[in-house]
């Protein structure tokens, strides 16, 4: 039997994609994998099967340094808040599954800690999530999107698609933030 580690910040990492089931042995740790990694290429050295419990314990980003620091899983992204601690940064880069996306994935940040990655959505899923619809028009503003495009961009958005949503919650105030990319 397998037990899931507790991600903090990626509470379902078998329900965003990011872990399958496996009957493999991991690399890292050369236990049965119980649940493999599947959230995409890691910063560092790849392991051809990477256990979920390799990832929440560090061994992972140990194991698969590369030669400037510890392997990671995710990039902690372009705008981190100041008041974001370092600590609550090398969790979710060195000891968090990451995701999938079509360009460079990152993570996002609401009340001065990491939020908590829900998934791959499209429009039909955030359709009525106004906070999270606004987060996706302020990430693309962000990015020099005008407004309309932002609209069109958002309104196609397919958890398969071609343009993806990615789906956030914050740890403590519970608002709703995304930010979309497309292939
Ligand atoms: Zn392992
Ligand atoms: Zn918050």
């Amino acid at each position: 039997m397998s037990v899931i580690p507790v991600f903090r910040y990626h509470p379902d990492p078998v329900g965003t994609g990011s872990a399958v089931l496996s009957d493999e042995v991991c690399t890292v740790c050369t236990r049965p994998a119980g649940f493999a990694y599947s959230g995409g290429t890691i910063f560092g050295k790849q392991a051809e099967v990477l256990c979920l419990r390799c990832i929440a314990d560090g061994t992972a980003a140990t194991a698969l340094a590369h030669p400037d620091g510890p392997a990671q899983l995710t990039d902690v992204g372009r705008r981190v808040p100041a008041d974001v601690p370092v600590a609550v940064l090398e969790e979710v880069s060195q000891r968090t599954p990451g995701f999938l996306g079509w360009q460079q994935e990152h993570w996002m940040y609401h009340c001065a800690d990491a939020a908590a990655f829900l998934g791959p959505v499209g429009w039909d899923e955030v359709a009525d999530l106004p906070d999270a619809l606004q987060s996706l028009r302020a990430d693309l503003g962000a990015l020099g999107v005008d407004h309309e495009e932002a609209d069109r961009q958002t309104r196609s958005m397919h958890r398969d698609g071609d343009v993806t949503g990615y789906l956030f919650r914050c740890l403590h105030c519970g608002v709703r933030l995304a930010y979309s990319d497309a292939s």
